[in-house]
């Protein structure tokens, strides 16, 4: 687009002139906007990114060619306008040309006092940020009069060792010599890349004659806005200060006026009400046809209402959202833009309490921010004490150098969760997302005394059993005490955005959940089924947990099944509930996980009261339990080992998952229930456990007379199932890529201790990302595309996804959609970022086949 035009360096802002973005920044872009709006905007000239790197690189600008529209004795603005506003740019600066023999001329038009204080506002303003002097020595005076203004002048005079520059010329070349220095310094640059800018960002700078705000009539300054920027409603707001400059109004302690009528004080509405229509007008007409909600800085000059500038309204993300949805339903902009509009990261920002952003923060430590959303609570440091807390209606917040599954019950009872280890696809993370838990891991500075039951910091505080403190898992910040916080947001707007998006998306979302409540989360967010639950946390509650223990104690496989036996109806229960909430949904159960070591008792209290139960002898359950510990058992008797090893939990979880089916079908929508089986590396583990889980099926058909069918799928989670992804896809329906487990194993690295060393090794770049936050397309991607692959070739229908944690993120999604994976499956709480994303990406790429650039 660029080419198309040869750009000035210098050029007026006219409806016709050649201007973009691009090339003159968005703030000259914009006011040109305005002027083709017709509406009243001062004299304005744009400087190029070409004008001011030039300028920058010692060039002396074209001072005539500047000031030429302008007419004699000019008084200008000065102001930055760089690509995107957010990437900042040097302060405006006012007044520009003010000189003694103007100043005369001055005082006789709007008066000594209103003529001194724009000159001391120059002195100043050039003092300091061209001539960079001093601050302290120009500060404002109280009372801007001759003798101030001979002060400051003389102060200029000694601190500079010239004459204050009398010549617009000088002083303007200055500026823009001083502005155009400013932004190539190295703060400026690291600022703007921090906010995306892009390493050669440039900066254009525009001079616009003064509408001055203070003289004699109705003279003064204001800045409106259509919308509350914190919720994004309609709401008119902003201030206006008679006899002011600028952003005046806005820091007036009193005396500035409301805009719209207001029960606290006087406004624009009643005191200039042909003025405060205009700016209503302005407003509609900047919102309809810039398609944005924007802010107006506005004069009065001697009556006279001049628009000086439009910036889009700094919004929360709530409003972001809102903001969107309104214009789209206005028809100001698509549906589509809508969707593009606001930046997944936002929404998890509306799922969860957060900490005001305007609040102060007392920080202890800061962790790893493994599950967004903020918590304030009482410190416990037991699953046992959370749950009594709980009891007692006192919200806490659960400690941990680690959690495993005992914690289970501690965390439902908990309000946040912190650890002193683990990364973001540990225990705590991987829960405290499933529960949409605020969670902090891996705050490894802080220790635990547990004699004296106190959390000592690493600044030497100390945080006792009982105190308050927060969890902010946004941010990974521990913070003392309560601090005020925003509530969650998932208000209309939010479900239609998230509707709109669900029609541009071209690749399922499902969730993982574990539990009814987290389907039932899973549903309000319109997670396309659940993806992986997990059953073994089913076997840790209440009196399951000793069922379960008789079991591994229990010698033969008859004795298994019989105790067995006694879990079976609480199983199909749990079944039954999630096949009811998720009402025809596609359900995908993977049968148990975890080494059995995990379900025994650690402590001596524990292995004596296992003892009693049992009715052995403390040496035969010590035994045992040494004979079930592993040396590393995340590699050892876990998933389809035991499967095959110890059938009979498997058949017991078959048999659960059938009678649930036919149950379910019979009371609501018919169910084809998922059977998944974990940590496959074999073909023949799947034959084996594909024969029993048939055998099993045909004796449930027998039995009830019921007909169900069912589909048996594999996580592919090893390096050898991606490998051998080709023959395992022959015995099964669907193959889902347990990302963490893949990673886990690709890179030889534990996911529960890579915390420790993780940060350093970001820090080194020897990883860009933690693997087990942002997949890893190039490894463990590698093994994805051949497992996908091979599958494919296999059995060109299989359906694939993942399921591991990174399942929600936009990288793995977008890999996702590119090797042609169905869906993917994450925690609840990122469905709807999810749901979002993948529309955005399937945007993007409708949008660059049809050649558009993004919008
Ligand atoms: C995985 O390994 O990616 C997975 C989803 O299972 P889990 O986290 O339970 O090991
Ligand atoms: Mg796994």
């Amino acid at each position: 687009m660029q080419k198309e035009f040869d750009y000035a360096d210098v050029t007026l802002i006219a409806p016709d002139a050649a201007m973009s973005p691009a090339v003159h920044g968005g703030r000259a872009k914009c006011l040109q906007r305005l002027v083709r709006l017709g509406m009243p905007v001062p004299t304005t000239v744009a400087l190029s990114f070409a004008a001011v790197r030039k300028i920058a690189a010692g060039e002396v600008p074209d001072i005539n060619a500047i000031l030429q529209p302008f007419g004699p004795e000019p008084l200008l603005s000065v102001r930055p306008s760089s690509q995107s506003p957010d990437w900042g740019g040097p302060g405006a600066i006012l007044n520009v040309g003010m000189c003694d023999s103007r100043y005369e001329a001055m005082c006789g038009q709007i008066g000594e006092q209103a003529a001194t204080s724009l000159y001391l506002r120059f002195i100043q303003s050039y003092a300091t940020h061209v001539a960079r002097l001093d601050d302290e020595a120009f500060d404002l005076p109280e009372i801007p009069d001759r003798a101030a203004l001979a002060r400051v002048m003389q102060a200029y005079e000694e601190e500079a060792e010239e004459r204050f520059p009398q010549d617009v010329r000088r002083q303007l070349s200055d500026i823009l010599g001083s502005m155009s220095r400013a932004w190539e310094g190295t703060s400026a640059r690291l600022l703007r890349r921090a906010k995306g800018a892009p390493p050669d960002a440039g900066l254009g700078l525009v001079v616009q004659a003064m509408a001055l705000g203070v003289g004699q009539g109705e003279c003064g300054s204001g800045v409106i806005q259509f919308v509350d920027p914190s919720t994004g409603q309609p709401q008119v707001r902003g201030r206006y200060l008679s006899q002011s400059q600028g952003r005046d109004a806005l820091s007036a302690p009193s005396g500035a006026l409301y805009l719209t009528r207001d029960p606290r004080g006087p406004s624009l509405e009643e005191q200039l009400p042909e003025t405060f229509g205009d700016l209503i007008a302005y407003g509609d007409r900047t919102r309809t046809r810039l398609r944005e909600e924007m802010q107006l800085e506005f004069t009065l000059d001697g009556g006279q209402l001049a628009i000086l500038d439009a910036v889009r309204v700094a919004r929360t993300s709530r409003a972001t959202v809102r903001i969107a949805v309104d214009l789209a339903l206005d028809g100001v902009i698509s549906p589509e833009e809508a969707v593009t509009r606001v930046d997944p990261a936002a929404l998890s920002e509306l799922l969860h309490r957060q900490v005001d952003p305007a609040a102060s923060r007392d920080r202890v430590t800061r962790g790893i921010a493994a599950s967004p959303g903020a918590a304030t609570g009482r410190i416990v440091l037991t699953a046992n004490d959370a749950q009594a807390s709980a009891a007692r209606g006192e919200d806490c917040i659960l400690v941990r150098r680690e959690t495993s599954s005992e914690d289970i019950r501690g965390m439902h009872a908990a309000v946040g969760v912190l650890t002193m280890r683990g990364g973001v696809t540990s225990h705590a993370a991987v829960i405290g997302r499933g529960l949409g838990l605020p969670c902090v891991v891996g705050a490894s500075d802080l220790r635990i005394d547990r004699k004296h039951k106190v959390l000592i910091a690493a600044d030497g505080r100390q945080f006792r059993e009982g105190d308050v403190v927060t969890v902010d898992g946004t941010t990974g910040d521990v913070l003392a005490g309560e601090p005020a916080m925003l509530e969650a947001a998932l208000d209309e707007a939010f479900q239609q955005l998230l509707t709109w998006a669900d029609d541009f998306r071209d690749i399922g979302v499902r969730a993982n959940a574990d539990t009814p409540a987290d389907a039932q989360t899973a549903r309000n967010f319109a997670a396309e089924g659940i993806g992986l639950c997990r059953t073994e946390h089913m076997f840790f509650e209440g009196e399951r947990l000793s069922v379960m223990r008789e079991m591994i104690f229990a010698d033969k496989g008859e004795d298994r099944t019989a105790v067995l036996e006694r879990l079976l109806p609480m199983q199909r229960a749990d079944f039954m509930d999630l096949f009811e909430i998720m009402a025809g949904h596609p359900v995908c159960i993977r049968l148990f996980d975890p080494p059995l070591h995990e379900f025994l008792p650690s402590d001596n209290a524990g292995i004596r009261e296992l003892a009693d139960v049992l009715d052995l002898q403390l040496s035969d359950v010590t035994r045992r339990i040494e004979e079930l510990e592993e040396y590393n058992p995340m590699l050892g008797m876990r998933g389809v080992r035991l499967g095959i090893t110890v059938p009979e939990i498997y058949e017991m979880q078959a048999r659960a998952i059938f009678e649930a089916t036919i149950a379910a079908s019979r009371k609501g929508a018919a169910v084809v229930p998922e059977i998944m089986i974990p940590l496959v590396s074999a073909m023949r583990e799947v034959e084996l456990v594909k024969n029993r889980l048939d055998a099993i099926a045909v004796k449930v058909r027998n039995e009830t007379g019921a007909s169900f069918t069912y589909r048996l799928g594999v996580m592919v989670e090893t390096p050898r199932a991606a490998l051998r992804a080709g023959d395992i896809a022959l015995h099964s329906a669907f193959l889902s890529f347990g990302t963490n487990d893949l990673t886990q194993m690709t890179y030889g690295l534990s996911r529960d201790d890579a915390g420790r060393f993780m940060s350093a090794y970001v820090q080194q770049r020897v990883y860009d990302e933690d693997p087990f936050h942002t997949l890893d397309l190039e490894g463990v991607g590698e093994l994805l595309t051949m497992g996908a692959e091979r599958a494919r070739d296999a059995v060109p229908d299989i359906v694939l996804s993942i399921c591991g944690e990174h399942g929600g993120a936009r990288s793995a999604i977008e890999f996702s959609r590119q090797r042609g994976l169905n869906y993917v499956s994450c925690s609840p709480f990122r469905v709807p970022i999810a749901r979002l994303s993948a529309a955005q990406l399937a945007l993007a790429d409708r949008r660059s086949s049809a050649g558009l650039e993004d919008v």
